[in-house]
């Protein structure tokens, strides 16, 4: 065993050696190279231990070269990076939810790329507010007297919370009382605020009455929220919205909503179900209306607070208001992103969320006719690339807790690898730069057309036969 620990070339000679093999090397942070290298052999010595080797030749720099480069280049690759999405899931939470218009890119490049005029007032020259630059705009947009912006939704709730039901109660349906995903529960967050909640009806059906029976003096609000990623069927009931602002009203509380998504759009002309928009709820009496700016919106990670003007004003001055705000990239990007919705039809053309949530069931069918025969040229000339390929009809998912359970028609491409298993594909998919993440439908691995773009196509036939070669030669 100590001849094989001998056998192990010391740090400096590793580096030399690795610099030769790869010029790009030759830049890497000294430091993290150096730990990278001891890293590596690390392991090999713990292998030693285990009675993995068997002979010093097996431990030498020359047999090892291939295994440590890619062992320092993954240690030297940026944590973040682009991935391709063919899951149909289009406000993809583990994918970065939403893909910002072209607009919203360049916005987000001048805000960073020089000084800005983040909090210049422009007629004085003096100091001026970070809320100024959205808020007309979201103003005419959802009809609402005031707005302000904070980092996310779950920011936005815990806000107007501690600034209106700090201390008393906040009347809300246990039907409503939702996980929407990463365990992220609404009352835990709710509860942060110290508010206390007042849970009134049933999971299912929850009355006008259960809300009056409610109130009392330690009522600070009544409160609905988005039920999101889930939808209770069948025997159940809400109070609609005017009679909830109505009894908001005889007892004087505010009357709270937490959309979720939050759309400005009436998907209901793309043959959509009909999800209430920000428009309607305010305009149907809801005092403050909070939605996420990265799910349906299509905009950057924000949480969006529309509503009367008193009670924002007092949002504003909360000093809370100060630890949630969003810095300049997001805002230069939502301030673009809102501005393409002045025209509903370019927001529809321009926006790539609600783009791809509209493309159509004929438009998927040959987008996927199309990507099976380019995949049919591209994998099946050599033996470990080869796949069975077919088309499916099936649905995709808008994500992001919009339009829960509602099914978008689509058409997926099917890949049966003749090498390897589709998980063992899949798997491979994650290694690849950049990573394809794809869905695991009947044994076969899938892929949406609805969130891929043609433009990455020579992308994904490079990446999808790298991972096929990689998983059919037993490397996964
Ligand atoms: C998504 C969601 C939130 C949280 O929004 P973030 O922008 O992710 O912080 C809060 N409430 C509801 C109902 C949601 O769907």
């Amino acid at each position: 065993m100590n001849e094989l620990f001998r056998a192990i070339p010391a740090v400096d000679i590793c580096l030399a050696a690795l610099c030769e093999a790869d010029p790009l090397m030759i830049d890497a942070p000294r430091s993290l190279a150096r730990d990278l290298v001891t890293a590596f052999w690390d392991q090999q010595r713990k292998a030693i231990r285990e009675g993995r080797y068997s002979t010093a030749g097996q431990l030498t720099l020359e047999a090892r070269l291939p295994d440590l480069l890619a062992h320092v280049r993954a240690g030297l690759r940026s944590r973040f990076s682009a991935a391709l999405n063919a899951t149909g899931v289009v406000v993809h939470t583990n994918m970065g939810r939403s893909v910002l218009a072209k607009e919203a890119r360049e916005a987000v490049i001048t805000a960073a790329t020089g000084y800005c005029n983040l909090e210049l007032n422009m007629e004085t020259g003096g100091r001026g507010s970070r809320h100024a630059l959205v808020e007309d705009l979201l103003c005419r947009l959802t009809g609402a007297e005031s707005a302000l912006v904070v980092n996310n939704n779950a920011a936005a709730v815990l806000l107007v919370l501690d600034t209106f039901c700090k201390g008393g109660e906040v009347v809300v349906s246990r039907g409503e009382l939702v996980e929407i995903g990463g365990s992220f529960r609404i009352p835990e967050v709710m509860e942060k605020s110290g508010a206390t909640l007042r849970e009134v009806g049933a999971t299912n059906r929850t009355h006008l009455r259960d809300y009056r029976a409610a109130i009392n003096e330690n009522t600070r609000a009544l409160m609905r929220v988005h039920t999101s990623n889930y939808r209770i069927v069948g025997f159940h009931s809400a109070v609609p919205l005017p009679e909830l602002a109505e009894l908001a009203k005889e007892y004087n509380l505010p009357l709270i909503e937490d959309l979720g998504s939050g759309s400005l759009t009436d998907f209901s002309s793309f043959g959509l179900p009909n999800e209430p928009t920000v428009p309607s709820v305010l305009a149907q009496g809801a005092d403050i209306a909070t939605f996420s700016g990265d799910k349906v919106l299509g905009g950057p990670q924000a949480g969006i607070i529309t509503g009367r003007k008193h009670m924002i004003d007092k949002l504003k001055s909360n000093p809370l208001t100060r630890a949630l705000r969003c810095d300049k990239l997001c805002l230069a990007a939502l301030e673009a992103t809102l501005r393409l919705y002045l025209d509903p039809e370019k927001a529809r053309q321009s926006v790539p969320t609600l783009r791809m949530i509209c493309r159509t069931a004929e438009e998927l069918d040959k987008a996927a006719r199309s990507l099976g025969t380019a995949l049919r040229k591209s994998l099946n000339s050599s033996p470990e690339t080869s796949c069975r390929i077919s088309l499916q009809a099936d649905v995709s998912r808008v994500g992001g807790g919009a339009f829960p359970q509602y099914d978008l028609p689509t058409t997926l491409v099917c890949l049966k690898p003749a090498a390897c298993s589709p998980t063992a594909l899949k798997a491979a998919l994650l290694r690849t730069d950049p990573p394809l993440i794809g869905r695991l439908e009947d044994d076969s691995f899938c892929l949406d057309p609805r969130t891929l773009d043609v433009a990455d196509r020579p992308v994904l036939l490079r990446v999808l036969r790298e991972a096929l070669a990689l998983a059919a030669n037993g490397l996964i």
